[in-house]
This record gives structure tokens, sequence and C-alpha cells, in this order.
């Protein structure tokens, strides 16, 4: 399903959900996330990266570890990629309204290629996020019910190394974004998205801006270690643009001119 759907659905005027476009394809890492969603229903939703969106499905029981446990996932719209770092409430009323909870995050790498599987209907991947790893299958039921044109799918992990026995959805409950659970996701809804911008709201944490605009910024690898920087006592607080300027740099470590 296009990302025009889910734009379409969405309220971006009072959804604090990012709005994004599609975009190419990129040599990088494609990422996965499963987002547990208090909506109407409790589910888990499952997305994975594909031609810079966020192919979807809901899994109403979420995903299992135990290798033959067949969950059902029914494919949704596609998602903006921004939306896998989206952690929060979405307002009531509102299309997905409820909370949301990063429940996985990772990368994942198609078996086949990823086109051709998708449109057969049998994804085979592999999966390396904190929870879930390993080889899965993603399997299109045939000849089964359809939900108002959306097809219904299976979630199987594969037989290996990183499959458990145990309920992995009862065992893990905490975001791996930040240790909370629903319930303080949802507790500090308001606090976080509360009303500033039209689009973003709330005391939130601002948005971090593109790196590659900060002055001597340059890609580069993720350091091993940063060097201590001697501190200097100062009679005032540096103006905005300064402090904010430091904070991206620290913030992404791409910059090898700050030394
Ligand atoms: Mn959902």
């Amino acid at each position: 399903m296009a990302l025009e759907e889910y734009q379409r659905k969405g309220n971006f005027r009072r959804t604090p959900e990012p709005r994004g476009r599609a975009r190419g394809k990129r040599p990088r890492a494609l990422q996965f996330v499963v987002q547990k969603h208090a909506a109407r229903r409790l589910h888990y939703d499952f997305r994975l990266e594909l031609d810079g969106v966020l192919k979807s499905w809901a899994v109403p029981k979420g995903p299992s570890l135990v290798p033959g446990d067949r969950r059902m996932a029914v494919e949704t719209e596609d998602h903006p990629l921004e939306y896998a770092a989206f952690e929060g409430v979405i307002p009531k009323g509102e299309y997905g309204g409820g909370t949301v909870l990063v429940w996985d995050r990772g990368t994942w790498e198609p078996l086949d290629d990823p086109h051709t599987a998708l449109a057969k209907g049998d994804l085979s991947f592999r999966l390396a996020g904190d929870k879930l790893r390993g080889r899965w299958h993603l399997v299109r039921m045939r000849g089964k019910p359809r939900d108002r044109g959306r097809a219904h799918w299976l979630l199987i992990k594969s037989r290996d190394a990183e499959a458990r026995s145990d309920d992995v959805t009862e065992r893990e409950t905490a975001s791996v974004l930040t240790g909370r659970d629903l319930d303080e996701i949802a507790r500090a809804g308001d606090r976080v998205w509360s009303s500033r911008s039209g689009e973003r709201d709330g005391p939130a944490i601002p948005p971090p801006g593109d790196p590659s605009a900060v002055t001597g910024a340059r890609r580069a690898a993720l350091p091993r270690r940063i060097e201590f920087q001697l501190a200097t006592l100062v009679d005032d607080a540096p103006a905005d643009g300064e402090w904010l300027h430091e904070i991206k740099l620290i913030r992404y470590l791409s910059h090898t001119a700050h030394r």
C-alpha cells in the first residue's frame, strides 16, 4: 500500500507522528522496527524498510520466537521511515490513536530478492534486533478472507540458534528506546507531546536537525573513544546557537575538525 494512504489517513496537524516522504534506495542496511501499539486493540506493528518506506503488518499476538508458531500478520499501510523512531501518544480519535512503544529495532536482510519474494507472498529474511534475531518468514495466506482488501500473512520464526521456547512478548515488555512500558509512555504522553508547534508538541526533545549542516561536520565512522575536553569556567551561558552547535556535534559524533 502506498504512503499516500497513510498520509491521507493521518492528520498531520494534530498528530505528533512525523510526516515523511518516500525516498529512493540507499546502500546502508535496511532497518526494521516492531512497535507495540495500544490502540482499540493491542497489537504489534511489524515494519520492514524497503524502497524508502516501512512495509507494515499488524500482528495481533505479536511475534513469537518459538519455531513454527504462526502469528497472524495483517498487511497495513506503508509508513514513512521517520516513524520507526516514533514512541509516544497518538491523540484519541486520530488514525492509530493510542500509545506507541518501540518494542524492538534493528536491521533486516532479505535472503532473496525482496520485491519478488513479497509479490510471491513468501519472504525469508534475517533480523538483527535486540529481541528478535535470526531467520524469519512472512508467508501470505492463500484463499483466506481478506480484511478490507488487506492480505493476511503469517510471521514465523525459523529454527536456528536465535529461536526460544518462552513467550517473548510476555518476557519483554519494555521499550528498546527508553526502557519504559506502555503505561509510562501514556502517562508521560501529555508532557512529552503537549502543544508547542503544530506538528510536534510539548516541551519535547527538540528535533535534532540535519547534522550535515553543522560547520565542519564530515561523515565518518563512530569514534572508538572521545577525548576529554577541558572545561573553562565562564560568567555567562553561551548564546543559544553556540551550545546547540556543540550538542549537535556531540550528538552525532560526526565531526573531526573540533579538536
Ligand atoms: Mn498499529
